[in-house]
């Protein structure tokens, strides 16, 4: 790794637990819903800032919380490794923060400040030992991830001002395995409409169209839609149509205007998303023939499918790093989320990593992850910084 010599026992003593959970708390103490991360990302740069490194702040088409993007640069040219981070959390009640017998708890612990929080620690542990020898280091930290209140539009936005890594690790709940394989994703939402406003049953003409026949119709159709064929190996997993809501009506005996069905479409070939559109669309139009109806189609594509080349360097960095700190390399597994290694990898086709703490009640009112874990997170991402910035081979990128 460093040299010859293991890196681990000569990061360790860099690494402060009070200060990676001080860290933790300032971030988490500041409420950060998605679209509204702006005060929370001001926190992160000044943390940066405090830690010394070059940070400055970039709208990234959503000037009213502009990414943070933060550099440790070695001075010598070589190749960037990026923690990339987004800040703002789902929209549910807030939970301040609180250490509790070895665990942080509170929004955010585990998606994602406590994971930042240890991407920051990393970094000072990093600055303090003149690390990496050659190459940069680089973190973004930025609004809009969580779906479907965000759209991943500042991440897209970075890729295309070019301010990205080689390589990009990304510090989500993602611990027991190493994601190589995702499918792609869109939410869908169905709107069946009539022209005729609501009406009681009795005072409904017969030939009115009936939006809950044509929802049942499009349930059935929808659930026996012919997917691609998912090849039995495929470790991504397999194609599917997933429904996840259905709304209609207001009370027992009043005919309604509107059926809404919501759910998920996802697909296994890279750029399949437009086919699966098109299908849906081609069951709407046979529906509306049949009831009278008019149907508005919403496609939210939130990523197209990812796959992580295993013989990459920040792979075998990673994985050494993994080995050398718990015994053995992560086993290969599916990429079970869309996040944000899904837009850097087809956005710019850099390698994304997603590792991060053990942490438990992501998208729940109780988030938790073990304080060894955030330590674990910052020595692994040290360690990984030092391995891959100063691996001979890596693209070239100067930093
Ligand atoms: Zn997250």
């Amino acid at each position: 790794m460093h040299g010859s010599a293991p890196i681990l026992p000569l990061l360790r003593p860099y690494l402060h637990r009070e200060r990676l959970l001080e860290t933790a708390v300032r971030l988490m103490e500041v409420h950060s819903p998605t679209r509204d991360a702006g005060a929370a990302l001001t926190v992160l740069a000044d943390i940066l800032a405090e830690a010394g490194l070059d940070v400055s702040r970039e709208d990234a088409d959503w000037p009213s919380a502009p990414a943070v993007v933060a550099w440790l640069h070695s001075g010598k040219p070589g190749p960037v490794l990026q923690f990339d981070c987004h800040l703002d959390t789902v929209h549910l009640p807030f939970k301040p923060p609180r250490i509790e017998d070895g665990t942080l708890y509170g929004t955010g612990a585990s998606d994602m400040k406590g994971g930042t929080a240890a991407a920051v620690e990393a970094l000072r542990m990093l600055r303090e030992l003149d690390l990496p020898a050659r190459g940069s280091v680089l973190l973004t930290g930025h609004d809009h991830h969580e779906g479907p209140w965000g759209d991943k539009r500042q991440v897209v936005a970075l890729c295309r001002a070019g301010i990205h890594g080689d390589a990009v690790l990304l510090p989500e709940y993602q611990a027991a395995w190493l994601p190589t394989a995702g499918r792609g994703m869109a939410i869908f939402r169905i709107d069946i409409n009539r022209v005729q406003p609501p009406s009681h049953e009795i005072h409904t003409d017969p030939e009115t169209p009936d939006v809950i026949g044509a929802g049942l119709d499009l349930v059935g159709q929808l659930r026996n839609l012919p997917l691609p064929d998912s090849p039995e190996e495929s470790p991504a997993g397999r194609e599917s149509l997933f429904i996840g809501k259905v709304q209609t009506g207001e009370i027992y005996n009043q005919s309604p205007q509107t059926c809404i069905v919501e759910g998920t479409r996802r697909w296994l070939q890279p750029g399949a998303g437009a086919d699966a559109r098109r299908q849906i669309e081609g069951v709407l139009t046979g529906l509306d023939a049949r009831h009278g109806t008019a149907t508005a189609l919403e496609w939210e594509q939130q990523g197209d499918t990812f796959h992580l080349p295993a013989d990459h360097p920040i792979v075998q960095v990673v994985q050494e790093v993994h080995t050398e700190l718990v015994g053995r390399p992560l086993p290969d597994g599916p990429k079970l989320f869309i996040d944000d290694g899904n837009i850097y990898t087809a956005e710019v086709g850099i390698p994304a990593v997603t590792h991060g703490p053990d942490a438990l009640g992501a998208h729940t009112v109780n988030e938790e992850v073990p304080v060894s874990e955030l330590e674990r997170i910052a020595l692994l991402y040290a360690a990984a910084a030092v391995g891959f910035c100063q691996r001979p081979g890596n693209s070239a990128v100067s930093g």
